[in-house]
């Protein structure tokens, strides 16, 4: 399979890993510098999340720990290849928080400056993966520092992270930052098609993706699109004069985050037709709603629910009755569209 091909295989973790087709002018520059001796050994990937940051990464560990790499692409058949798709490559390590929204702890890292020291065990590349980077809280930071300052030869450092801000300066400036950003419409439609069913649009789901196609994908799996659908039915018929009380009560398993995340991007969504019109529109699935809400709510009333719902969040913290919540929600919006 070539690189050109990637773009329409049918997944993004597909074997052997290879760039994904945005990815392409990256990996010409790494090939070259792999070629020329110069591949940094700390490589800090950024970007925001839904570019495939992980995949790119995935392709280079498979590359520089191919016993028969080709010339653009990993063999996939040597059994390094083999032993990378079946996740227990001895010279692949991944660094990751030990559960979600966890640090990434000093004594992990501390393990893996231990790895790196020691030779490689298939007597090639060592290559060690940091997902999300930003998550190292500053102890381990500054022991990774330590070891990205005496490099250890063909040990490999890659850095995913979508806020690299967050990092210290001083981890940064030992790594090369190669920006992921989003690919233009035509090839972010054309390797998204290949991942979505045919009833499914690729042209507004990216869109409602912000563009990232990864995203975009995330977007139409059917855990994200059922929750969705429910919301919209509920909002469309409280927009036609449904009580609040009865549509909380169908909404009660429904995560608050998640629903207070939908309401505002919703709200912002009409505000953008009222001030654009439909080309502002980020999601347009939700067309028929906006154009109902546009003629019922005045801009203010708009940016007035956005700033509640805003407001909102804190409360979450504080472990609400999901369906009282909701409910709450709910009147504030029926007050404002007129149905009180
Ligand atoms: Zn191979």
């Amino acid at each position: 399979m070539s690189l050109k091909d990637a773009g329409t295989s049918p997944s993004a973790e597909q074997k052997p890993a290879l760039p994904l087709p945005w990815q392409a002018e990256i990996w010409r520059q790494w090939l070259q510098q792999m070629q020329d001796g110069r591949l940094p050994h700390a490589i800090l990937l950024s970007g925001l999340p839904g570019l495939g940051k992980r995949t790119l990464a995935r392709a280079l560990a498979h590359y520089l720990l191919c016993e028969q790499p080709q010339a653009t692409e990993p063999c996939g058949r040597c059994s390094s290849c083999q032993l990378l798709d079946s996740g227990f490559h001895p010279d692949w390590h991944s660094l990751e928080p030990e559960a979600p929204g966890k640090a990434i702890k000093v004594d992990q890292v501390r393990d893996i400056n231990t790895q790196v020291q020691q030779s490689a065990q298939r007597g090639g590349y060592k290559l060690v993966l940091i997902w999300p980077a930003e998550a190292m809280n500053l102890n381990a930071a500054n022991a990774l520092l330590k070891t990205l300052e005496e490099p250890e030869p063909r040990t490999q450092f890659v850095l995913v992270s979508d806020q690299p801000s967050a990092l210290p300066a001083t981890l940064r400036s030992r790594c090369q930052q190669w920006p992921i950003k989003p690919p233009d419409q035509a090839t972010g439609q054309a390797w998204l098609s290949c991942q979505l069913t045919q009833e499914q649009n690729p042209e507004i789901l990216l869109k409602a993706a912000g563009g990232r196609p990864l995203q975009a994908v995330k977007l139409a799996t059917p855990e994200l699109e059922e929750p969705r659908q429910l919301l919209l039915q509920t909002l469309e018929a409280m927009t036609r004069g449904a009580d609040p009380s009865e549509q909380a009560a169908r909404l009660k398993n429904f995560p608050l985050q998640d629903l207070l995340d939908y309401l505002q991007s919703w709200l912002a969504d009409t505000l953008r037709l009222k001030l654009v019109g439909e080309a502002g529109v980020a999601d347009s699935r939700q067309l028929p709603l906006y154009r109902n809400w546009q003629q019922l709510l005045s801009s203010q009333q708009l940016l007035n629910l956005d700033a509640e719902f805003k407001q909102a969040h804190h409360q979450l913290l504080t472990n609400p009755n999901n369906e009282l919540f909701i409910e709450k929600l709910l009147i504030r919006l029926t007050e404002e569209l007129g149905h009180e």
